[in-house]
């Protein structure tokens, strides 16, 4: 069982000022309805990462149905979630919680609120722009790029060379053949999330 941060059962039951339109906004840009959540833990007890979140899995689902919106947004646990999908296979009412998780984070930077883990939000940003450099990740430049961001040459260095040595990271990106598709992925487009936007 998780040992997570909870809400004390006083907060819980003080929702004034919680936002409804919240969980129906989760709702409608997930694709997923969390009111079928009937708190099983089952996704809790197979998530890897369970333990070192400040809310497991099913504790999150809990924070979007109340209306927690700042709590929600703000913890760890989104920004651990590595999108694995074993408490979405395992999840008896078919709850997709990877793609709520998904829609959380989305959703904590649109609102600018204090990103917990803002390391993992870096190191998601040095992929997506290796992807729209060269269509497929150099991971030798996603790491060296995440390391000068955190100003951290060493910690890693006995490792990554091993990994050169083997072979295991390639000196030069290799870019696919029509990269410009890729990039045009990356180009904004109209507030895809606006139809979601709901004002209870
Ligand atoms: S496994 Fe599904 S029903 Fe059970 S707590 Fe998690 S999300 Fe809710
Ligand atoms: S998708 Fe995320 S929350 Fe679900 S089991 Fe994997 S790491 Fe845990």
């Amino acid at each position: 069982m998780p040992n997570n941060t909870s809400i004390s059962t006083n907060v819980l039951f003080d929702l004034k000022g919680k936002d409804p339109s919240f969980a129906a906004e989760v709702k409608c840009r997930s694709g997923v309805d969390i009111n079928l959540c009937w708190h099983c833990q089952t996704c809790a007890n197979g998530c890897p990462f369970s333990q070192a979140m400040d809310y497991a899995p099913n504790r999150v689902i809990r924070l979007v149905q109340l209306g927690f919106q700042a709590e929600a947004l703000g913890c760890s646990g989104i920004w651990l979630c590595v999108g694995c999908n074993t408490c979405s296979i395992q999840c008896p009412n078919a709850i997709d919680v990877a793609a709520v998780n998904d829609v959380l984070r989305e959703m904590a930077i649109e609102t600018g609120v204090h990103v917990a883990q803002p390391q993992i939000l870096d190191f998601h940003n040095e992929v997506l722009n290796s992807i729209e450099r060269y269509g497929r990740t150099h991971k030798l430049e996603i790491m060296l790029r995440f390391k000068f961001r955190k100003r951290d040459w060493f910690s890693d260095f006995g490792l990554g060379f091993k990994m050169l040595a083997k072979r295991k990271l390639e000196f030069l990106p290799s870019r696919i053949r029509d990269v410009t598709q890729i990039r045009n992925l990356f180009q904004p487009e109209a507030d895809e999330a606006a139809p979601c936007k709901i004002k209870i």
